[in-house]
């Protein structure tokens, strides 16, 4: 299985199971941003199998570090702190400032969270044809599926 076909199926599950997963550690840091508040949007879109390559997931990732829109909030898992990160204020969309009040990620190393950095994308640029608010990067090709039936 590639890792676009295990993000779909994981969106598949639901919030309540991600949420459950999440708090016992079983959710490696990639797809930790599912589990986060707003990620329920764009479950079904990831679960249709709208889903960026990781490499494309990457790139979007390093354009919101150096966005002056990310903004970082703190959150824990199996009590350690992380940081989940959103366009502007969560869930509060500005288009005179091109924020869309979205999830874009997650961070747990230290130099991570001390820079304000997404280290693994989340529900926003997962999904191929997202496009950022303020035009900072565009929609992608979804990348090919492995489950037999659905690529
Ligand atoms: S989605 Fe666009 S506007 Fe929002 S944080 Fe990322 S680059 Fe900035």
């Amino acid at each position: 299985m590639n890792a676009a076909t295990e993000t779909m199926r994981l969106a598949r599950l639901g919030m309540p199971q991600l949420a459950a997963m999440a708090a016992t550690g079983k959710l490696r840091g990639r797809h930790l941003g599912l589990a986060i508040e707003g990620a329920s949007e764009y479950h079904e879109a990831i679960a249709s199998g709208d889903v960026a390559s990781e490499e494309d997931q990457d790139a979007r990732a390093s354009t919101c570090s150096t966005c002056p829109n990310l903004t970082p909030r703190g959150f824990r898992v199996l009590g350690l702190g992380r940081v989940k990160f959103y366009c502007g204020e969560p869930f509060e969309a500005d288009e005179s400032r091109g924020r869309c009040g979205c999830p874009i990620g997650t961070a747990e190393s230290p130099d991570a969270i001390k820079q304000v950095r997404v280290e693994h994308p989340g529900p926003r640029l997962m999904v191929a044809s997202k496009q950022c608010p303020s035009g900072r990067f565009r929609a992608v090709e979804r990348v090919s599926l492995t489950v037999e039936g659905e690529s």
